[in-house]
């Protein structure tokens, strides 16, 4: 191929386009490359007057024709334009102008060559849109490449390429950076690292990501600021562990005032109820019952007391033991042996029990204040039927067990509402109760890592569910 071949081809296939246009601004294009079709989509033929300054942005004008004025006077003017494609859409291209002179000096023509930049545009804005850090590090930590906007960067940007982490970094960071590319490049699979860096009044945690580069020879590393998220976890840990002191401390309140007023109530009751024996006699109608009021108001109280000491308790529980639920269900149903003699109960329940992990007398108790509740709250008139079923639960590693019984149900707005502490539907003189059954259910489910609900229309029956950890 002689040198005129090969430079026609590369006219007509090389990336950069070349023309020559005549001196009065705005220039008349004499001659161009066949390739500039492939940049523009207009064939080298069409290209002539319309092109300065038509085909260029219009923001971009102005500095056209300061530029051309630079090119009178300087001779050369490099260039940036957006040029409109046949389509509509512009490319980026980045050339330069050149005067020729005739050897009296008077101008003859201009040349010029570009390129199209649109791609380099595209990623270099792409780049800077990101808001983590890029660096490109060979088997020495040495540093090729980076991108790093100005507040993530720990040294002066000018002294990174050509560094090496140990000389930018803190020796442990760097080791382990440096360890991080080392496998990275061994094993071809990308590794992430977390480091902390000192800022003059504050410290700095960053993730990386290490994979390798296409020549595989380097690393490159995206390195992400995760300070925000560090602190707000370390919050949240803080927050968490004041929230359980103060839990303690108000468990501990709660049974030690407990404690403390079970004792004189005790008292009152015993003297009530002796006044009642001793004195039922002299007193008058509404003596009596005055008396039977304070007895039985010590009664309820001394009722919801206990329940109150009961309720403290369930922290204190020990929640790693492993146990049949069938286990559990069996005792319940021991412990209301009482109520089950008074009123007889169809209980159905699963074929297979499974293992569970927890804490065994607590279970029971969750069984025992659901069954007795579905006996409590049944309907008069039809024989009470409790029904038990167990199913995988959605979150992994949980049992979803539900209690359906066909009793008198409540409505549905009501169903967060019962499992907080002292809260019922009735009075006392409808249906005995302290209303705290619920929330030990609660507390029991929740310390083992698992949530209740219930569902329940008057008169349809309720279901409550548990979930309660797998073994
Ligand atoms: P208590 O039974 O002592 O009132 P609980 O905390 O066990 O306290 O229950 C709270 C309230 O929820 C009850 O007062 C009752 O109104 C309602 N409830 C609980 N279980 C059932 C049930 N199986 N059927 C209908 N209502 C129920």
């Amino acid at each position: 191929m002689t040198a005129a071949r090969a430079l026609d081809f590369y006219f007509r296939e090389g990336p950069t386009v070349f023309f020559t246009a005549e001196t009065t601004w705005p220039w008349v294009i004499s001659s161009i490359s066949e390739n500039v079709e492939t940049q523009l989509g207009i064939p080298a033929s069409e290209i002539r007057s319309e092109f300065f300054p038509e085909r260029l942005h219009p923001d971009d004008l102005d500095r056209a024709t300061d530029d051309a004025a630079r090119l009178l006077h300087n001779g050369r003017a490099p260039f940036l334009y957006r040029v409109r494609r046949s389509d509509g859409t512009y490319v980026l291209v980045q050339g330069e102008f050149c005067l020729l002179r005739d050897e009296r000096g008077r101008n003859q023509a201009v040349v010029g060559y570009w390129t199209d930049r649109t791609e380099q545009e595209r990623a270099r804005a792409v780049l800077s849109a990101i808001p983590d850090a890029i660096f490109e590090v060979d088997q020495e930590g040495k540093f090729s490449f980076f991108h790093a906007k100005p507040l993530q960067t720990y040294v002066d940007p000018s002294r990174i390429i050509g560094a090496t982490l140990h000389e930018l970094l803190p020796k442990d960071v760097a080791d382990l950076l440096l360890n991080a590319v080392k496998r990275a490049l061994a094993s071809r699979e990308s590794q992430v690292v977390k480091y902390a860096l000192p800022f003059d009044s504050e410290w700095r945690h960053y993730q990386a990501h290490l994979g390798t580069s296409l020549s595989q020879d380097t690393a490159v590393a995206i390195v992400r600021d995760i300070t925000d998220d560090v602190l707000h976890e370390s919050a949240l840990r803080t927050q968490k562990r004041y929230l359980e002191e103060a839990n303690a401390s108000l468990e501990q309140f709660v049974y030690v005032a407990s404690h403390d007023l079970r004792e004189p109530l005790i008292g009152v009751a015993g003297f009530a109820t002796l006044l009642q024996k001793r004195y039922g006699a002299v007193l008058d109608e509404q003596g009596n019952h005055f008396v039977e009021e304070v007895v039985s108001g010590t009664k309820n109280l001394e009722a919801k007391i206990d329940d109150l000491l009961a309720l403290s308790r369930v922290s204190r529980g020990n929640n790693s033991g492993t146990f049949a639920l069938g286990a559990a269900i069996e005792s319940a149903k021991r412990c209301l042996v009482g109520q089950l003699n008074k009123t007889p109960v169809e209980f159905k329940l699963p074929e297979v029990m499974p293992l569970v992990r927890g804490d065994r007398g607590q279970i029971t108790q969750v069984f025992q204040n659901l069954f007795s509740n579905s006996i409590k709250y049944r309907k008069v008139d039809v024989p009470t039927v409790i029904e038990v079923s167990v199913k995988e639960d959605s979150s992994p590693g949980m049992l979803l067990v539900s209690v359906t019984d066909n009793g008198i149900g409540f409505d549905q707005r009501h169903a967060e509402r019962i499992f907080g502490v002292f809260q019922r539907l009735y009075t006392p003189q409808q249906y005995p109760g302290t209303g705290i059954g619920l929330a030990i259910v609660r507390k029991i489910v929740e310390r083992h890592g698992g949530k209740v609900s219930a569902v329940s229309e008057p008169n349809q029956g309720s279901t409550f569910f548990f979930t309660v950890p797998k073994a």
